[in-house]
Order: C-alpha cells, then structure tokens, then sequence
C-alpha cells in the first residue's frame, strides 16, 4: 500500500517524500482511511508506530489557514507537545497551517502571542484548560480533538481536565483517540465522549526480531556494579537507564558519574528548560547515557537509542512496554536489559506473565564488585565538597543554577547556616566563571 492511496493530501505527501517514508505503517494504513472520513477513531497504538502521521494527516485534510483554534491535540508531557507539535509543523510546512505548543511550567506571554493566529494547538491537559478558563483559547471553530497517548494521560491525573476540556469543544468535532493500551478507563471516557469510534490496533510496534530483551538475576548490593560494568563494556550507540524515582536516579547519576561514566540524568523534578536542554544533549549524542524516570520514556522519539536497562523494574507491563519502545524503532537493533534483584522479583512475575513478551535468562557475566555505597545519604551530601558540587554540575548537563536558587539549594542538603555564611557566595562566583568555560 502506498500513501498515495490512502487519500493524504498532495502537500503531505510532498513532505512525506521528503522524509524518505518509504510505506505507510501499519498504524497509518489502518487509521488514515477512517480518520480521513472523518470518522472518530479509537486506535491502540504506541510511541513509534508513527500515530503523529495517522492524526497529522486528518488535521491537515479538513484544516485551513484561518487563524482560528481548528484543530486540539492533548498529550500528557511537555516533551511530547514539543515532539508532536514539530512533527505537525514539518507535516503542515506546504499547507501554511500554523502549529502553536502550550504546557505549564514556562511563562505565558509567548504561549499567549502564538495562539492569536494558530491553526493547531498541541498542548499538555493543565495549561489547556487555564487558557480555557481564562478565554484565552476559543474553540468554537474546533474540528478535530486528538487525544493523545491517552492512557498516559489519565494514568497521571489528567482525567477531569481531560473531560473538561472535552466539553468545551463544539459536538459535532472529530475525536481521535490513541492509547498504547485500551483500559476499561479508555474505553468509558471514548463511550461518554466519541461517537461510534471505529477501533483500529497493531500488535507491536517494536519488531522482535530487531529487539533482543533479557535479564540478569543479580543481588541488589551488587546491580550498581553490574550496571557500571555494562555500560562500559557493551557496544553501544544511545543507551537510557529507567529508574523507579527521581531519588534513585539523582543516586545512580551520582554514583555514575563516580565511575567516570559520562552520562545525563533527567527526571520531572527538573525545571522545564533544563530537561529540554538535556534532551537536546541526548538527542544530539554529547553524552550517550541518559539515566531518567518514565518522564523520559513517555512518548518520545529519539532516534539511534541501541540499549535501554530497567535498573528497577516497572511494575506493571505497560510500563515496561513503554520502556522498550524507546529501542529498535525504525528497523534498527536494539538491546532491552532488566536488572532483576530480589527486590524486583514481584513487579518483574508481573511483567513475565504478558505472554506477548519474550525475555529470556542471561548469565552474569564476570564483573568487578565495586566498593561504593548504595545509598546517598542526606549526611553524605553534607560533607561533599565544592568539588562533587561542580560534578553534580557536569551530570545534569551543567544546569544547576546555585545563585538564584541558594536558599532551595541550602534546604535540600540541610545545611542552612554554613552554606549561608560562605558557601552561598563560593558557588555563586563558582557557577559563574563555569558557566562562562562551557
Ligand atoms: P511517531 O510514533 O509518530 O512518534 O513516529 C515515530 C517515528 O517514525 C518518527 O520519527 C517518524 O518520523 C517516523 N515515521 C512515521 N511514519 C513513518 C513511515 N511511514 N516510515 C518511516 N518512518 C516513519
């Protein structure tokens, strides 16, 4: 099947080409022709199965250039509105639609100058929702709502901003809705708010026979070694460490980066521009280690990640679904590795019951035992010098801004009046003569 066939518009086409699409997905071969219909559409289908195109194509079918809010796509991250609304832009780039991104945590001015004559508004539920509120956003001219990674969206508390959203869009619009999975939850909110959705799903999105996944059963004390190990001996291209928490991914950076192993770390307690800032040195391979939360994993496209480690196991398969999904995209090889502790032991039965996953047993291989902590404590951090400030510095991708921020700084390592007599000002001069070396 060619895209031709599907019925997409000559212009998208053209940029199709561009992209050197060779056939449509099977996402895309399933979905465009409803879409295009102008039906609503349910479609169970993940990051990388190329969903941007299967919704991108609708919006651009029965969108004009009018200046007016025609088409509203939700997604749950900041990133992924980054991520979508590009793609919507390159997609739009011979139609002249105008694609605006809107999500909290930056400031408004700029949002709010871009929607006055935007066409297509990607955006996260939250900061939606407040333009609705304050009649910033009108969406009277609404034609299509896409709903994106919806599952994701209601998974972190999305689902009233998502609803009341919905019902501020005119009733006789198009829905769209894509889920990596389809819970009773999705399909409650498709049967209050779609009208006779046409359900289309493609069974996997990561080609088995690219993505090798395995495990090593590994005691606790002695994963960090066995990770450190890894990841200086396998051949790799990017390589994503998931974690459970932002504690244990501030720990595992730390420890990491002990080892004299370069690597960024990102997780949702970091300030919107600094986590963009870190995906765009990941992206762009400065560093080729990203240890993250699932923030990380939801949704994005980075192209050329060969390697992902659970180095704690998810507990549930969706997320460890999602995880793998950010490896062997596109035809390319890819390496999905669980570091099983006893610890995990019950999230990882969890996920070995999805009889649609594959992971086999992996012998240890031989391994140094590292002698260093497990744990960073508060009582640590006190005690480290100016010098692991500065590496703390060079693992977040060298964003940490010790002025302005002095106060919040001094509270989370508890060491208030010291910090406030010398430190304070040593880091302040500190941060910037580093700041003009980079
Ligand atoms: P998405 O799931 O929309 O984030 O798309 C995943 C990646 O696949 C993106 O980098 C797209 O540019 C790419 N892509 C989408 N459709 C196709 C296709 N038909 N052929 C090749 N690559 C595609």
């Amino acid at each position: 099947m060619a895209f031709r066939n599907l019925g997409i518009k000559e212009e998208v086409i053209k940029v199709i080409e561009e992209e050197n699409f060779e056939k449509p997905f099977e996402i895309q071969e399933k979905a465009i022709p409803f879409v295009l219909d102008g039906k609503d559409v349910i479609a169970q289908a993940a990051t990388g199965s190329g969903k941007t195109l299967a919704f991108g194509a609708g919006i651009i079918h029965i969108c004009k250039r009018e200046e007016k809010i025609q088409a509203l796509v939700l997604v749950p991250t900041r990133e992924l509105a980054e991520q979508v609304a590009g793609s919507m832009k390159k997609f739009s780039k011979y139609n002249f639609l105008k694609t605006t991104v809107v999500y909290g945590g930056v400031g408004m001015a700029a949002q709010i100058k871009n929607l006055k004559n935007a066409d297509i508004v990607v955006g996260t539920p939250g900061r939606i929702l407040d333009y609705i509120t304050r009649r910033i956003i009108d969406l009277k001219f609404l034609k299509v709502l896409v709903l994106d990674e919806s599952d994701r969206m209601l998974d972190m508390g999305f689902i009233r901003d998502v609803e009341r959203i919905i019902k501020a869009c005119p009733i006789n619009r198009q829905t769209l809705m894509f889920s990596a999975t389809i819970s009773p939850e999705i399909t409650h909110l498709a049967k209050k708010y779609m009208i006779n959705p046409m359900k289309v799903s493609v069974e996997s999105y990561v080609d088995p026979s690219n993505l090798r996944q395995f495990f090593y059963d590994v005691n606790e004390r002695e994963k960090f070694s066995l990770l450190a190990h890894l990841l200086k001996n396998e051949d790799s291209e990017l390589t994503m460490v998931f974690c459970a928490t932002r504690r244990r991914v501030d720990i595992i950076a730390k420890k990491l980066d002990s080892q004299g192993i370069d690597i960024l770390a990102i997780h949702g307690g970091f300030p919107q521009n600094r986590r963009l800032r870190i995906m765009e040195e990941f992206q762009n391979k400065k560093i080729r280690i990203l240890v993250c939360t699932d923030v990380a994993a939801r949704g994005l496209d980075i192209k050329g990640v060969s390697h992902v480690y659970n180095y704690d196991i998810p507990n549930e398969s969706k997320d460890y679904i999602h995880r793998i999904g950010r490896t062997a995209r596109a035809g390319e090889k890819g390496k999905a590795i669980s570091l099983v502790s006893n610890r995990d032991g019950k999230n990882f039965e969890n996920i070995l019951r999805n009889p649609k996953l594959s992971i086999k047993k992996e012998t240890l291989p031989e391994f140094e035992r590292l002698s260093i902590e497990t744990k960073v404590h508060d009582s640590h951090r006190k005690s480290v010098g100016r010098r692991n400030f500065r590496r703390e510095r060079s693992i977040y991708g060298g964003r940490v801004n010790f002025g302005r921020r002095k106060g919040r700084f001094n509270r989370s390592y508890g060491n208030h009046n010291r910090d406030k007599r010398t430190l304070g000002r040593k880091y302040d001069s500190g941060r910037r003569d580093n700041w003009k070396r980079r």
